[in-house]
């Protein structure tokens, strides 16, 4: 309820209970993650599931929210494309999976190839529904996955989270990645939403045969990401083509198992992300 109305006024009275509903939800969700990347394609989606799934592992309450509208990855990582969403009066409840609460719309879309074509106010719209109607309950952090860059959903989830909440920001080591990562550091300052962490994606590539590590895409990108923002870097993911291919045949529970070094760095960030609650 907004603090300048009494509740009693019958013209914002469904406005207020909207918010009041919005509030509790929130109340119940200690930490919030916010999982950027300055483009599309470097591994955000896949670094937003192995951190739920890190947490979750640790024996942590979490939630994942796919809040990539117009790209959601998250059914695809889980193999929830059938999966059926339920609900009752009080509003939908996430699909559970892998220890993890799950929502993404791509899990109420009749068609997964469908476009969504939305402007910013109906992406507003929806995401305050996402945190009001679904039935999070209490949780201990909810890890947010966010279309690229620093457009509406993020701007507005900024604005409508309450409580505590942080970034991590997801990078390839090359500069044309860096550079866009550059602007989502800026755009956590000027939110004042703090940075956790910088997590370096697809970070070499040690080869199998020889056993030679290779920076495919170049080296240090990551720590100078990580020094400008002033926060650690909190994992580097080398390029690991058994992982892709669990990832994508919708196995990330199985990717994680496959690659100790990246379930190992993972398990790095979400310690580093716990000590610092
Ligand atoms: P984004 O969310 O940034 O668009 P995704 O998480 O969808 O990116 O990842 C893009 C592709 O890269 C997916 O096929 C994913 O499986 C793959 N991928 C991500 N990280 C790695 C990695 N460390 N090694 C190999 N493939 C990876």
């Amino acid at each position: 309820m907004s603090s300048s109305c009494s509740g009693n006024c019958s013209g914002c009275s469904s406005a207020c209970n909207s918010e009041e509903k919005l509030e509790k939800r929130l109340s119940l969700i200690k930490n919030k993650i916010l999982v950027l990347s300055g483009k599309g394609g470097v591994g955000k989606s896949t670094v937003a599931a192995t951190l739920a799934l890190t947490l979750a592992r640790k024996g942590a309450k979490v939630a994942l929210l796919d809040v990539d509208f117009h790209g959601p990855s998250q059914p695809t990582l889980f193999s929830l494309q059938t999966a059926t969403v339920e609900g009752n009066e009080n509003g939908m409840f996430p699909v559970e999976t892998e220890g993890l609460k799950i929502f993404s719309i791509g899990l109420v879309m009749e068609d997964a190839d469908r476009a969504i074509i939305w402007r910013g106010p109906a992406k507003i719209g929806v995401l305050k529904q996402l945190f009001e109607d679904v039935q999070w309950g209490e949780l201990d952090y909810m890890i947010l996955d966010f279309p690229p860059g620093t457009g509406d959903e993020v701007l507005s989830a900024c604005q409508m989270l309450t409580g505590s909440k942080r970034a991590v920001i997801v990078s390839t080591p090359q500069e044309v990645s860096l550079a866009d990562c550059r602007k989502c550091v800026d755009f956590c300052k000027q939110v004042e939403v703090p940075i956790a962490g910088i997590i370096e994606n697809m970070s070499g590539f040690v080869c199998p045969d020889c056993g030679h590590r290779h920076e495919i895409f170049s080296s240090g990108g990551g720590q100078k990401l990580a020094d400008l923002a002033g926060c650690g870097l909190i994992a580097q993911l080398p390029l690991d083509p058994v992982f892709l291919q669990k990832c994508d045949s919708g196995d990330v529970a199985g990717a994680l198992n496959s690659s100790p070094v990246i379930a190992g760095e993972m398990d790095k960030a979400a310690s580093l992300l716990i000590s610092r609650n």
